[in-house]
């Protein structure tokens, strides 16, 4: 017998060519089928007779057929089928493009109900209808169990794939609705009475074959709200174990910040001064903080990172910072023994490449390690190799992760658990967690995926920065753009070449490396012969990467030429152009991001978009740029525009399939959070739920978690 677990495989009825799309839409079960969600509804419910048609209007017609026939355009050679339908009111042309199959199926004489926007062309006529036979008995009479699919109804729109289409997906799921019934609701009971949500069976049927839009309403939120509430359980229930563990506690050493916040050369943001407490604060209890810090581009986070590193590591305890690239972290290790100097600490950088101790002198990593095992290092900057290889501490009282989307989105209670396994000596406690972000997350956002977390905000920018000033060059303005670049430069500034993305699914993918190398010639060749320049991408090795960094970091070279890697993190005060080469490619909050990078220093600086799409989408996209300066209202933007998973970019984001979409809807979030939270609290372990808690621990190894 069928049943929802049955693959579809196993389904005679479902031909193996079309077994094989499916799977390509991630659909392996029945039970998957289902949940392959419509992303819209089209509203043919309305039945309309055809003497009363309007222009522009989207309704259903339902008649006999009087005619149809096929002709060919030579010009074009496309196929034109034409039929004539008629009811008691009157009769309407409609037509149909490249399907000349119609004219077999829709044969004259045959009952069939049509659906579509009508359109003028001397005559009212139907563009492009769907269609289906409803052979006698017509108009709404008793048909037996015959039930429209595509017409007269709320009619599907799925997300496809080649060779399958909505109206095949339609047939498909209509064919097995009977085993809806067995599925198992793992919503509990409660839950479902207090939000007032509709059963699972029938919140899939619905969705699938609404009986009103009413009723597709409620069907949505069922299956979005159970989203976001298993996206809840599982949030708060990672926050609960996080907080039954002990840290260490550190007391919070007044004059020691106050000291050091007054020999800054800046004065901090209230914003940043506000965060640092709050983190200060943490670091004093007896319980693990587990805080985001999330702040703009340039709105200064490593100094607040710092202060925390300074109070953990004077009170005799080790730190350890980690950051996505080796480029970012070298540069963390520099600034750190910078704004730490003068207090005798040792600090450290550790990458899978090189090791170092206080700024330039070199170790052995057998040395190193030795060093961190015994505690005579305090602080260690590096890269994932800190949790990757056999690192082991002797008292690791705070770890600080920046940029840490960037490793991945729910990957974080991975790497929780992996900073846990780093301390040695210290039984029963964890480090303190600090993340940073510089993708300014929607507090939507930042609700549903980073529910764990205490939320730090710099929402203040460092006084005295002149804003970037951003512009849209199309194809006509490149030379003179070219030519003010060399003035920037004639002046003592540099630049940023950012070369187009390439989408190819696997990292440092080579047509991205081989566009780079090809820009970087043409650009050091033909446009820039007299200045220096420089390049940087994916595959150079670490050392080499380094000494691009530093070349650039000291002025050494002009402009420096590179794929995507400099997106984050890079500080470079003296660069004042960002030029990006084929703007549209990037998602608005990375372009942000890429614009960060410069304006970080006393001088106006530029960011240049450069695209040769003159969509409209692309330009009202690439205007918002322009226009907004705010990360935040970007990324809201950026979010609404393309929805979660790109937003974060798709390799990264690690983001579990939510197919409702759900990750904007505020108010449908925070009532998922609050039914979480009750069902927790009166049974933690999820005892009286079994099929929650099934549902749970299969959600979890979606999600990469181990
Ligand atoms: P991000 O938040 O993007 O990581 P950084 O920590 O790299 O930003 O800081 C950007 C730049 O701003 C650095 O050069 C840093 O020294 C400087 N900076 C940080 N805080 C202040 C401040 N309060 N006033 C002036 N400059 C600051
Ligand atoms: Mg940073």
């Amino acid at each position: 017998m069928i049943s929802p677990n049955t693959s579809i495989q196993n389904i005679p009825r479902i031909l193996p060519a079309y077994q094989k799309r499916l799977l390509k839409l991630g659909v392996k079960t029945l039970k998957d089928l289902f949940y392959h969600l419509p992303h819209r509804h089209n509203d043919f419910s309305k039945i309309t007779p055809i003497g009363e048609l309007k222009l522009n209007q989207t309704t259903t017609v339902q008649g006999q057929i009087i005619s149809i026939k096929n002709t060919r355009t030579w010009k074009k050679r496309m196929f034109i089928t034409e039929a004539f339908v008629e009811d008691r009111s009157g009769a309407i042309k409609a037509v149909w493009f490249n399907q000349p199959y119609l004219a077999n199926t829709l044969k004259e004489g045959l009952t069939v109900s049509l659906s579509g926007k009508v359109s003028f062309d001397k005559n009212l006529y139907l563009s492009n209808p769907a269609y289906e036979k409803i052979s006698p008995p017509p108009l709404g009479g008793a048909g037996g169990d015959f039930f429209l699919r595509h017409t007269g109804r709320l009619v599907p729109v799925y997300p496809e794939t080649a060779g399958l289409t909505s109206r095949y997906l339609r047939y498909l799921i209509s064919l097995f609705l009977p085993a809806l019934a067995q599925l198992t609701d793992w919503l509990p009971l409660e839950v479902k009475k207090s939000q007032r949500l509709i059963d699972l069976p029938a919140a899939l049927r619905q969705i699938h074959f609404p009986s009103s839009t009413r009723a597709a309403e409620q069907a949505k939120r069922r299956l979005a709200f159970e989203e976001l509430f298993l996206l809840q359980t599982f949030v708060l229930t990672q926050r609960v174990k996080w907080q039954q563990k002990r840290a260490i506690k550190i007391s919070f050493n007044e004059r020691l910040i106050k000291d050091f916040v007054a020999k800054l050369p800046f004065k901090l943001t209230q914003a940043q001064r506000q965060a640092a407490w709050e983190i200060l604060q943490d670091l004093a209890k007896p319980r693990p903080m587990n805080r985001l810090l999330e702040g703009d581009v340039g709105s200064g986070k490593t100094v607040v990172a710092a202060i925390a590193a300074l109070e953990a590591a004077r009170a005799g305890w080790q730190v350890a910072l980690m950051a996505p690239t080796e480029i970012l972290a070298r540069q963390h290790f520099q600034t750190l023994n910078q704004l730490l100097s003068g207090h005798n600490l040792k600090v450290c950088f550790l990458s899978s490449s090189e090791t170092k101790q206080n700024a330039k002198e070199a170790i052995n990593k057998k040395s190193l390690l030795a060093k961190i095992k015994s505690g005579q290092i305090n602080i260690v900057v590096g890269t994932h190799a800190l949790i990757q290889q056999q690192v082991s501490f002797k008292n690791l009282a705070l770890a600080i992760v920046d940029e840490q989307h960037r490793f991945g989105v729910m990957q974080r209670a991975a790497l929780q658990k992996n900073i846990t396994l780093l301390k040695d000596g210290l039984p029963e406690q964890v480090p303190h967690l600090l993340s940073m972000t510089a993708t300014p997350i929607p507090r939507t956002l930042a609700l549903t995926i980073y529910g764990d977390l205490e939320l730090s905000l710099l929402n203040e920018m460092p006084k005295g920065r002149p804003a970037i000033i951003t512009k849209i060059v199309p194809p006509t303005k490149r030379t003179a753009a070219y030519d003010f670049i060399r003035q920037e430069i004639k002046a003592g500034r540099q630049a940023f070449v950012i070369c187009p993305r390439i989408e190819l699914p696997e990292e440092n993918n080579q047509d991205e490396i081989k566009a780079v190398k090809e820009e970087y010639r043409r650009l050091s060749q033909e446009v820039f012969p007299d200045l220096k320049l420089t390049m940087l991408h994916g595959k150079l090795k670490p050392v080499e990467k380094a000494k691009v960094m530093a070349d650039f970091s000291a002025g050494r070279t002009d402009i420096l030429v590179s794929t995507s890697v400099v997106e984050v993190g890079i500080d470079i005060p003296n660069a004042t152009v960002m030029m990006i080469e084929g703007a549209e490619r990037f998602g608005l909050a990375q372009l942000h991001q890429f614009r960060g990078r410069v304006g970080r220093g006393p001088h106006q600086s530029y960011c240049l978009l450069f695209t040769d799409s003159s969509s409209q989408t692309t330009q009202s996209r690439l205007k918002a740029l322009v226009t907004c300066r705010n990360g935040f209202e970007l990324a809201e933007k950026d979010l609404a525009l393309r929805g979660p998973g790109q937003f974060f970019g798709t390799s990264q984001s690690g983001l579990p399939d939510l197919p409702m979409a759900s990750l904007i809807d505020m108010i449908l979030i925070k009532q998922a959070r609050t039914e979480a939270a009750k069902i927790l609290q009166q049974d933690p372990e999820l005892k009286k739920y079994p099929l929650l808690k099934d549902k749970l621990k299969k959600f979890q190894t979606t999600i990469h978690l181990e």
